[in-house]
């Protein structure tokens, strides 16, 4: 999947890479994303203001559709 990553450098960017998503765990589900807003609170973790955090994949305010849910979610 394509993810806006924190550069390396933690300078306020981010690249967009191809990343590879680990396997669910207990209480999670898998959302396809469809859309995905970036605001400022993503701007801050980008820009390292609350501490570094290179890696980071940002954005968290998606719209999609759930494909996987662990086996202790209930539907
Ligand atoms: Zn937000």
């Amino acid at each position: 999947m394509k993810a806006a990553v924190v550069r390396d450098s933690v300078d306020g960017y981010v690249d967009i890479k191809d990343v590879t998503l680990r396997p669910i765990h207990h209480g999670e589900a898998l959302v396809d994303v469809e859309y995905c807003g970036l605001c400022h609170t993503d701007l801050h973790v980008a820009a390292g203001d609350f501490g570094a955090v290179p890696g980071r994949i940002i954005g968290h305010e998606g719209v999609g559709i759930v494909s996987q849910v662990a086996d202790d979610v209930e539907t």
